[in-house]
């Protein structure tokens, strides 16, 4: 077990602080704050932020941070904190770590007990989610693969979700995933497509999914996007093992061999064949 006690010693540490994904009002006051206050800031890209920083006002020495150099980077910058700095991590846009770099850095500052400060702030998915229509719980899904067979787990998963599930794309690639979905999902299960979520031309296209596969074949999609499938409502509900090796017993009275039981009941309810079998024979 370890303890974090974020404020408790004036020490080195990694904050993490979410940066707008569209409207630079939505630059918290106490992340500006922390942006200037921090010896260093940790960047996904040095370029984009030196924009963001500029604009928002905050001056102060960047650090290059991505994906492709976070391996050989992280120890640098642990090594910075236990001597005493504190590094604020932005990525280009949102949070960081959410389908962006940040998570080896974490975990890392976990592993040398150092504390890692999040703040809350701007961020795509709850965005979308909160005025989406769809209610909780949610999975996110973050992107998919860009192979649509590999794509298709993922929605037949999501077909069956008895959640909100939510995934990122991007314009050139929505047309055609959304065509994917559509063959997977039901036609008229509901979806819902954020479109430029706090910028001017924000929007949101509610309808089925194949309503909304069918509006961006005609209208090329452009911006960035966030996509929510609704919930699966039709699905049984989950039932427990107890209650699904009495359906099975069902079945054996009525002359099914065990075998096939199993078989059918394991379909229908969603789970795997050879568990039930093992919760089946179990004592
Ligand atoms: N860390 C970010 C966050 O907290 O949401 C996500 C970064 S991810 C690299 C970028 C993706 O987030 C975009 O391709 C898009 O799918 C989604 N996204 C970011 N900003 C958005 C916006 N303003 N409207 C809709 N989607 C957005």
């Amino acid at each position: 077990m370890k303890r974090q006690s974020s404020y408790a010693k004036d020490e080195g540490k990694l904050y993490l602080v979410p940066t707008p994904i569209g409207n630079l009002e939505d630059i918290t006051i106490r992340a500006k704050k922390v942006l200037t206050d921090a010896d260093y800031v940790a960047a996904e890209d040095t370029r984009t932020s030196g924009i963001l920083l500029k604009k928002i006002g905050v001056h102060n020495k960047m650090i290059s941070f991505h994906k492709y150099n976070s391996k050989e980077r992280a120890p640098e910058l642990i090594k910075l904190m236990k001597e005493g700095a504190v590094i604020a991590e932005i990525s280009d846009a949102g949070m960081p770590v959410i389908s962006d770099p940040g998570y080896v850095l974490v975990q890392e500052c976990i592993k040398h007990d150092i504390p890692v400060v999040p703040l809350p702030g701007p961020n795509a998915f709850s965005t979308a989610l909160i005025a989406s229509g769809f209610n909780q719980p949610f999975t996110y899904y973050g992107f998919l693969p860009r192979k649509s067979s590999e794509q298709k787990t993922y929605f037949a998963q999501m077909r069956d979700n008895r959640a909100t599930s939510i995934f990122y794309e991007a314009p050139h690639r929505l047309a055609k995933n959304l065509k994917t979905l559509a063959s997977v999902l039901p036609k008229d299960r509901q979806i819902v497509a954020a479109r430029e979520l706090t910028k001017i031309h924000e929007e949101f296209i509610r309808g089925s999914v194949e309503e909304v596969t069918n509006y961006f074949n005609e209208n090329a999609p452009r911006g960035e996007f966030v996509i929510l499938v609704s919930p699966n409502t039709e699905a049984p509900k989950q039932l427990s093992w107890t209650e699904l090796i009495d359906l099975v017993n069902d079945l054996v009275e009525k002359g099914e061999s065990k075998k096939d039981a199993i078989k059918q009941v394991a379909k229908q309810h969603h789970v795997s064949k050879n568990e039930l079998y093992d919760q089946y024979h179990q004592d």
